[in-house]
């Protein structure tokens, strides 16, 4: 009998351990204080004369406007959490999608744009172009999601790289990038940009339909200045050496997961090759959380489960970009920034 107490007792203290260690790692995030001397602070009034307009919506969701146009890559704010990704099908949250909309002050907008066609880029894109009259751009696997949400044709536009298109006073020219590539694993293949999605995508479905399809590097020139949109961390050799941007937004997710070698050719293909004086990093903040009044780090849960580790990542393009004296900054969320004012 004794011994049976002392198994039960041993028992009750191994899933208190469990419970509490899992509850840790779910409850638990990164610590983004180390970061938080990038931040840019907040800016207040309206578009100064000669500047862009550039709002932080969380992951690669960048609203850039010069008052006349405005665009959007991604417009993701679905955000399903863990769970729901792994245990469940996946689709738009409307009132997510609404509210994020109304809080970034966004009614309408002339071009959404996916960077690919993961959920966490594009499962909500049609239903943004829809309520802001926008054009949906994207990879074909991107338009089978507007297909499969009843995006009409006529709002939809097919990406050809490298082809500019004129937006008012912006050229916005796509240009094939990679995805980047899970070093092994069960989402190895999920990166892969030969996956597409080849019929319209009716949700809800499993995270694994959100097939990658073609990851684009999103060019913006414009009178006042020009950016460029890196937001997943691969490359292809010597595709943006003729391209310039005075900003890079630069996806940092799971950078330091890779190899040196791999790092260092992002950093040579990427930052190197369009050579900007400001580097801001993106694709960093949890994408398992619905979105705050800030950008959160992820659980230590989804750090460990992906090895992706933002805390490391932004420490890394810090780094870097220090060593090379190229300035580095983190975009406050919901608050417009403005560049290239005189
Ligand atoms: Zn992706």
């Amino acid at each position: 009998m004794r011994i049976l107490k002392k198994l039960a007792r041993l028992l009750l203290a191994l899933t208190f351990i469990t419970v509490a260690g899992l509850t840790y790692l779910v409850m638990a995030r990164e610590d983004i204080e180390p970061f938080e001397e990038l931040y840019l602070p907040a800016q207040q009034g309206d578009t100064p004369a000669g500047a862009l307009s550039i709002q932080f919506l969380g992951n690669t969701n960048l609203q850039i406007s010069d008052g006349s146009t405005s665009i959007l890559t991604d417009g993701w704010f679905s955000r399903p959490s863990l769970l729901s990704l792994t245990t469940s099908h996946i689709e738009p949250d409307r009132d997510a999608i609404a509210q994020a909309l109304e809080q970034a002050g966004i009614s309408s907008l002339d071009a959404v744009i996916p960077v690919h066609s993961h959920y966490d880029h594009a499962m909500d894109a049609p239903l943004v172009a829809e309520v802001t009259g926008a054009i949906l751009i994207g990879s074909e696997s991107t338009l089978n999601i507007g297909r499969g949400l009843d995006l009409p044709e006529s709002d939809m536009r097919l990406a050809v790289s490298e082809q500019p298109m004129v937006f008012g006073e912006f050229s916005v020219t796509l240009i094939e990038s990679t995805h980047y590539r899970f070093p092994g694993g069960i989402l190895e293949d999920y990166a892969d940009p030969r996956q597409e999605i080849s019929h319209p995508l009716v949700p809800p479905v499993d995270v694994y339909d959100y097939k990658a399809g073609a990851a684009y590097s999103i060019h913006v020139q414009h009178p006042r200045g020009n950016l460029l949109i890196q937001a997943s961390a691969g490359w292809v050799d010597g595709a943006l050496d003729d391209v310039e941007a005075d900003v890079l937004f630069l996806g940092v997710g799971g950078i330091t997961g890779q190899s040196d070698e791999y790092q260092e050719s992002y950093w040579q293909q990427v930052v190197h090759a369009v050579g900007p004086r400001q580097v801001i990093p993106i694709h960093w903040d949890s994408m398992t959380d619905p979105l705050a009044h800030e950008a959160l780090m992820p659980t230590l849960l989804f750090s460990l489960l992906l090895d992706f580790n933002s805390a490391r990542d932004l420490a890394y393009a810090r780094g870097k970009a220090k060593e090379e004296g190229i300035e580095i900054a983190l975009m406050p969320m919901w608050e417009p920034l403005y560049l290239f004012t005189d």
